[in-house]
């Protein structure tokens, strides 16, 4: 083995399993919405490590939270509990419907624990044959093979061999097509109150409570996936909580631990009663470091200046967006909820998400697509108007750059 003197993108390519194709810049350091790479070059940060950084990068009471965690406990596995892990448990049930938490170290394990959850209720409480899973095109829920078989994007799930069975898919936000399919076999019909990585679409109101309704009408559990949605990103702690409507198991994983891996899902008392000690388990899930870093976390997320702070930047994000569709007439839709924003690409322009995308990192933004035709805002939720108006400018910038 040579020793290596330099470290750089090429490095990426001789050792990393090539699932990803990360930019060509390599970020070192990073402090609220700014991020700097090797060169000490500046981005502003609207990407957020795909919606993780709710806080930005560095916050010093997370920084803190930590350092002090980290000169304690860092694991103890779950042969023992831990304050951390209880005291989370607490603020997380106090703020929601649910009255029990399952805690796991990313949004997939949060999922394919609500979806074996699920499938165990009903059959405990039902009987063997009701586990069919309703699930919507574009949907994403992760990507191990059960999660990413409930998710709605063939070209992630294919390719894997036998999946697992009686999972059906039909469009997002069109009520008919669940009715259609819906009967007391199922178990659970799962969506995202706003699809993410799907192209960043709300579902409706109304499509909301007709499933709510098909679901009670044939004792289906409703599972909202907040992977990417909860934890302040609505501007409401869970997005669901816009909508009037109780589900019976959320997740929640992405901002959770604001990039410490944690992810939690949550139910009610009589839907985990089913689960009995050994149904289900995880070695790191809950570990006293990630809880400490998710408490902090939660109590500033949970702050009402920090919620009551989305919507205000929600909409000078779409005022800019706006501002630079008249210049360019580059976007169709803009569409999405709080900071979870999708603007679609229009005309000329579509398809070209990526080639914005390294545009917009050549003028010093770090910006996220969903699929082809969408770039995808999700900054933190304190970045500052300052930082907003910058990277809007090195957005219109890059945007100037692609005619
Ligand atoms: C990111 C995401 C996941 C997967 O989370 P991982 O931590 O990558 O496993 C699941 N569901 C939704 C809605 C997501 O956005």
């Amino acid at each position: 083995m040579t020793a290596h003197a330099v470290i750089n993108r090429n490095t990426y390519d001789q050792v990393m399993l090539p699932i990803y194709s990360p930019a060509h810049f390599i970020p070192v350091k990073g402090q609220g919405s700014r991020v700097w790479d090797q060169q000490g070059k500046e981005y502003i940060d609207f990407a957020g490590g795909i919606a993780v950084m709710a806080l930005g990068h560095c916050h010093p009471e997370l920084v803190d939270a930590l350092k002090r965690q980290g000169e304690k406990l860092w694991h103890i596995s779950n042969i023992f509990t831990n304050e951390p892990a209880l005291t989370l448990a607490q603020k997380l049930i106090d703020a929601t419907f649910a009255e029990r938490v399952f805690f796991a170290n990313s949004g997939a394990e949060a999922n394919e624990a609500a979806f074996k959850l699920a499938r165990h209720y009903a059959i405990t409480r039902h009987n063997p044959y009701k586990t069919k899973i309703i699930a919507f095109h574009h949907g994403f829920h992760g990507r191990t093979l059960f999660t990413v078989s409930v998710g709605g994007q063939p070209k992630y799930a294919d390719g894997f061999g036998p999946k697992p069975a009686d999972i059906i898919h039909v469009p997002f936000n069109d009520l008919d097509a669940v009715k259609a399919v819906m009967d007391d076999h199922t178990c659970a019909v799962v969506l995202e109150p706003v699809q993410g990585e799907g192209g960043v679409t709300p579902a409706t109101s109304a499509f909301i409570h007709g499933v709510r309704e098909l679901c009670d009408k044939h004792q289906v559990l409703l599972v909202f996936d907040e992977v990417q949605s909860g934890m302040g990103r609505t501007g409401k702690l869970f997005s669901y909580m816009h909508y009037d409507v109780v589900p019976d198991i959320i997740t929640t994983a992405k901002a959770l631990g604001n990039g410490f891996p944690i992810s939690a899902m949550l139910t009610t008392a009589n839907i985990a009663s089913v689960m009995v000690p050994g149904t289900h388990g995880t070695t790191y899930g809950g570990n006293p470091l990630a809880c400490a870093v998710a408490n902090v976390a939660f109590d500033i997320i949970s702050t009402p200046e920090v919620l009551h702070g989305v919507e205000k930047r929600h909409n000078l994000i779409v005022n800019f967006l706006n501002g630079i569709n008249q210049r360019y007439s580059v976007f169709g839709e803009i569409r999405g909820k709080g900071l979870l924003i999708g603007a679609e690409l229009k005309g000329k322009y579509q398809g070209k998400a990526k080639d914005v995308l390294q545009l917009a990192a050549e003028n010093g933004l770090m910006l996220l697509s969903a699929g082809s035709d969408v770039l995808r805002f999700t900054p933190s939720l304190i970045i500052s108007e300052e930082e907003i108006a910058q990277g809007m400018e090195r957005l219109e910038k890059a945007i100037s750059q692609l005619v």
